[in-house]
């Protein structure tokens, strides 16, 4: 299936009022890579997150004005690392898993919708 990967759905920064599913995809990414982050299911930016992306911007050359765009150069080397960390069988990482429905990333297993992707699915089998 060809389902475009994505983190958010609108842009996250530290003057944005950003939708709280973006954020914690992003510090559920974040994460993955490295950036530690303890509050993986705030949905709000705080002083941890606005860091984290501003440290990932500076490590990978990036413009460091902490926002990460939908479709962005910020998304897409996050995505791109991930994908390329697939392949280092030392990456001591958690693992991130894409969701069939959406492209949103997720822990779990692969090839799994993510909750809100399953949730959904759920209920329209109910219908
Ligand atoms: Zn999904």
């Amino acid at each position: 299936m060809a389902i475009k990967r994505k983190i958010v759905s609108a842009p996250v920064g530290s003057n944005l009022s950003s939708n709280p599913a973006d954020v914690q995809a992003l510090r559920f990414v974040l994460s993955a890579l490295g950036y530690n982050d303890p509050n993986q299911d705030f949905g709000y930016m705080d002083q941890r997150l606005k860091k984290n992306i501003l440290s990932f911007q500076k490590d990978n050359g990036l413009r460091a004005d902490g926002i990460v765009q939908p479709g962005g150069k910020t998304e897409k080397m996050m995505i791109s690392n991930l994908i390329n960390d697939d392949d280092d069988e030392e990456a001591s990482r958690s693992p991130v898993y894409w969701c069939t429905e959406c492209g949103g990333p997720h822990g779990g297993s692969a090839g799994d919708m993510c909750p809100d992707c399953t949730t959904k699915s759920e209920q329209e089998g109910e219908g």
